[in-house]
């Protein structure tokens, strides 16, 4: 085995009996150690403590070799490959044309792959990042209900959409194969704290996910008040509005100062980009700005969800209105089975985006005319889940 295969796995619990398996990842930027270390840290207690496990608990290392080397890629961003395309090029690719994170997403790959054929479900993928300016603790979903189900039962701010940027985290992927993913962000890379958070929403998730007994993690409240204090009681959902990318080549530098979730007010200077100031188009949040080198978004912008909007677009999905939008003129089928509409921009512009948003679709532009738009709601394996205690709860926000 190479160094990589041999340091993938940071450990594996496995229970008496089938039930859950809950696998997280840490470090699939190599220069976010926090849920490397938080993942070592609740593995050896469960172990020492000899606490029960009901199902699987899988901790993974992301990109090993990055992690070895402290950076966030060798080559390039090992999240941003998940997507089928550029999985099956990958895969086709001679070992001597193989970059170092095509190394890193073929041994990943198959490890997800032999874990969900040899476990049991229902399935759970938490992902643990860090960021690079200072923030709250908070959770990254696809903007499927299962994920806003789970992702609600912890005290942090919940950010939806982010898929609609990024092309290829790995989170998004599994959600496409169906499965409940999470990410959380749980501090700036370098603080004592980024760690204690990932530990606190490690446990939690294993009692919620019920792989572990509530009674036997003893300091579950503490772990519980943790998050809701660092979260600052902001546990509502925001939406991503404004993604600001950088070239490569481009000249970028955020103004200093700024955190996540700080509310900025319309003409706010931003950033210098290639001696450009950039200035706030709205009043707004700012959200994951960028103060190191290697990294393409430079900043994004939220704004909070109102109530009556998630309980609406719950709703909505529950009566399976979106499966009646390719009735309607200038929507039609991609791929039914996979839930993907394609949309004429006219259309789209009619029907505006918070709508397509409210029935559970995210759009990505193909060309001048189109619209490619993805239900998380189709592909979502529902029933998996639904013989949870979580997914039956009756608030349906
Ligand atoms: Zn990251």
């Amino acid at each position: 085995m190479t160094l990589m295969e041999d340091s993938r796995i940071i450990g594996h619990l496995k229970g008496s009996k089938n039930g859950p398996t809950m696998v997280f990842f840490g470090g699939i930027h190599g220069n976010e150690p926090s849920g490397e270390n938080a993942i070592e840290e609740v593995i050896h207690i469960i172990k020492e403590k000899e606490i029960s496990v009901n199902g699987n608990i899988y901790g993974i290392r992301g990109n090993v070799l990055a992690l070895l080397a402290g950076k966030r890629f060798l080559d390039y961003d090992l999240n941003r490959l998940w997507t089928v395309d550029k999985i099956e090029k990958i895969k086709g690719k001679k070992e001597e044309q193989l970059y170092n994170e095509d190394k890193e997403l073929l041994s990943l790959y198959q490890l997800l792959n032999t874990i969900l054929e040899t476990q049991s479900g229902p399935f759970y993928f938490i992902d643990f990042h860090t960021t690079s300016s200072k923030t709250l603790p908070f959770i990254t979903i696809n903007d499927a209900m299962i994920n806003r189900k789970f992702a609600r039962l912890f005290p942090v701010p919940i950010i939806l959409g982010i898929e609609e940027y990024l092309e290829g985290p790995l989170l998004s992927y599994m959600n496409q194969l169906g499965f409940l993913s999470i990410g959380f962000e749980s501090g700036q890379h370098t603080e004592k704290e980024a760690v204690e958070n990932s530990i606190a929403f490690m446990w939690i998730a294993l009692v919620y996910g019920e792989v572990l007994k509530r009674v036997e993690v003893t300091s579950f409240k503490d772990y519980y008040f943790r998050l809701k204090n660092s979260g600052k009681n902001y546990n509502r959902f925001f939406d991503i509005i404004y993604r600001h990318p950088i070239g490569s080549r481009d000249q970028f530098a955020m103004a200093p100062g700024f955190k996540s979730f700080d509310i900025v007010k319309k003409g706010k200077a931003l950033a210098d980009h290639n001696n450009e100031p950039i200035l706030a188009q709205k009043k707004s949040r700012i959200f994951m700005p960028l103060y190191q080198n290697q990294g393409e978004d430079g900043f994004f912008l939220i704004r909070k969800i109102p109530l009556p909007v998630l309980w609406l677009s719950a709703l909505l999905r529950k009566i399976k209105m979106p499966a009646l939008l390719p009735i309607l003129p200038g929507l039609s089928w991609a791929d039914r089975k996979k839930g993907t509409i394609l949309v004429n921009k006219r259309t789209a512009r009619f029907l505006a985006k918070p709508i397509f948003h409210l029935l559970g679709y995210r759009n990505r532009i193909i060309n001048k005319n189109l619209i490619l738009m993805t239900s998380r709601e189709v592909t979502a394996n529902n029933k998996m889940y639904q013989r949870t205690w979580w997914y039956q709860n009756k608030k349906s926000v």
